[in-house]
């Protein structure tokens, strides 16, 4: 059931309700009013009879008022009837209590079917009781309240229909900036995902919809360009080793070859595979880095320990790198040496900066310095080497960002990406600070296990405020 029809059904249910309610109401209270009224009448009737006959001696119709099927019978106090009109009185079974009230001066009244019935006592002159009762149909009352039944129940279905009329137009009318919103909505694709929803000058809960639409396009757009420019960044970087392996398997064709030169030429392309397999072991990681690096594990990990792995790896696959590994000095407990995290993500972060140190300097050294503040474990990695330029500092965590100054230098520009990402995840932070032609400086600062999450954050606020490096 759609939204109008429910606002139109609600909408007539209660306007129903209440016109039901109205008309009982109405209904009710006429009928109570007709019963007083025709007592009255019954009333002033037994009472003029019996007066009559008392004071007359004989009682005139044309005295009376005239009533439907009316009768009245006078009775003395002992219950012998005097006098009678109409119909015979043993026909309304009038009780002994009835009479009983009467005689003790109430003026009570009965219905039986549509005949009602009053009595009054009357008292002469000399003493003696009479106990006049008149009996009638109220015609006239009964008629008007049946009148006025079909009046309510003919008027009310009547303001039903245009209740329910009105209501159907008035949901469609308060539905349309909706429908119009929906039409708008339906017409952004992945073609035209730039544009937005028309929010209007209002300030109801439907503009707020429609900013609140507008933000999240806002970000699935910069999600989906920024996947469109992955995916032709790394058709890009994919391209160019399998030109270069398919340009030395051309040349090594032209003309049959000694085997020393086959295998200087295998020696080539077998650099280029591990390039590429580098390049698309990072890529796949940078992808996983993007959906937040589902499947996370966090152990708790000695960090002392995973730099000295860092760095005997590094070294292992490239021998002439320096790593220098320094301790401001050692903490007490080993627990502030302990980190939440995991284990080859992390890895993979220092990895990048101490090879990233030693790469981008001609002396192939770094200076990784630890040191232990309040719940939180501070790593920096300096070199001396070129150094990063100031306009390209803002830009160097982003994904493929490589610097002009050292575009000579082999590389892919996904190192830094990934580790910005990895440090986040592990609810860290980095910054860098770097002089071109005398160094760079990253700072990596890192909750310890013991660390409550009110004073990571904080700690992270501390560092931010202190520092003179660039925040990314
Ligand atoms: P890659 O090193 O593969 O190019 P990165 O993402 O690790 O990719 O680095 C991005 C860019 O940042 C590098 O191309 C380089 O220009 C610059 N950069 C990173 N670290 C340093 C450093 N220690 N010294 C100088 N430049 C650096």
């Amino acid at each position: 059931m759609n939204i109008r029809i429910r606002l139109t059904l609600l909408f007539g249910l209660l306007v129903g309700s209440i016109l039901l309610l109205f008309s009982v109401s109405v209904y009710y209270m006429y009928s109570q009013f007709r019963e007083q009224e025709f007592q009255k009448r019954l009333r002033e009737l037994a009472t003029t009879t019996v007066r009559l006959r008392n004071d007359v001696g004989e009682v005139a119709a044309a005295d009376l008022p005239i009533l439907a099927a009316e009768q009245v019978t006078i009775y003395d106090d002992k219950g012998h009837i005097l006098y009678s009109r109409g119909q015979p009185s043993g026909r309304y079974a009038l009780t002994p209590a009835f009479f009983r009230k009467v005689l003790q001066g109430e003026t009570p009244s009965v219905r039986q079917g549509d005949r009602e019935t009053v009595g009054v006592r009357y008292p002469n002159a000399n003493g003696r009781v009479f106990i006049s009762v008149a009996s009638a149909y109220d015609r006239y009352g009964f008629s008007k309240l049946d009148r006025l039944r079909n009046i309510l129940l003919f008027g009310g279905l009547l303001c039903l229909v245009i209740v329910a009329i009105a209501g159907y137009l008035f949901a469609a009318d308060a539905l349309r900036p909706v429908a119009e919103l929906i039409d708008q909505a339906n017409t952004i694709s992945a073609t035209n995902i730039h544009k937005r929803l028309q929010v209007g000058r209002q300030r109801d809960e439907l503009a707020d919809l429609a900013r609140t639409f507008n933000e999240l396009l806002n970000r699935l757009e910069k999600a989906f360009v920024s996947q469109k420019s992955f995916v032709s960044h790394a058709s890009h970087e994919l391209r160019t080793p399998l030109t270069v392996m398919m340009g030395q398997i051309e040349v090594t064709r032209l003309q049959p070859r000694s085997v020393s030169e086959y295998e200087t030429a295998f020696d080539g392309l077998l650099d280029e595979v591990k390039n590429m397999i580098r390049l698309v072991n990072g890529l796949l990681e940078l992808a996983r880095a993007n959906t937040g690096f589902p499947n996370l594990r966090k152990h708790a990990v000695r960090l002392d320990e995973l730099l000295w792995q860092a760095q005997s790896q590094l070294t292992h696959k490239k021998s002439d790198y320096q790593i220098n590994i320094d301790f401001d000095d050692l903490p007490n407990q080993e627990d502030d040496l302990v980190i939440l995290g995991d284990e080859s993500l992390l890895q993979t972060a220092f990895q990048n900066l101490m090879e990233n140190g030693c790469k981008y300097s001609p002396d192939h050294a770094v200076m990784v310095r630890l040191s232990f503040l309040p719940q939180q474990i501070q790593v920096t990695i300096s070199d001396q080497g070129y150094g990063i330029p100031a306009s390209d500092l803002p830009y160097i965590f982003e994904p493929f960002y490589r610097s002009d100054s050292t575009m000579t230098i082999n590389g892919h520009g996904i190192g830094l990406a990934l580790t910005k990402h990895i440090i986040e995840i592990h609810l860290g932070s980095i910054d860098v600070y770097s002089s071109p032609g005398k160094g760079t400086t990253f700072r990596v600062c890192l909750p310890t296990k013991s660390a409550d999450s009110e004073s990571v954050a904080l700690a992270a606020t501390a560092v931010r405020e202190t520092t003179p490096f660039t925040t990314m």
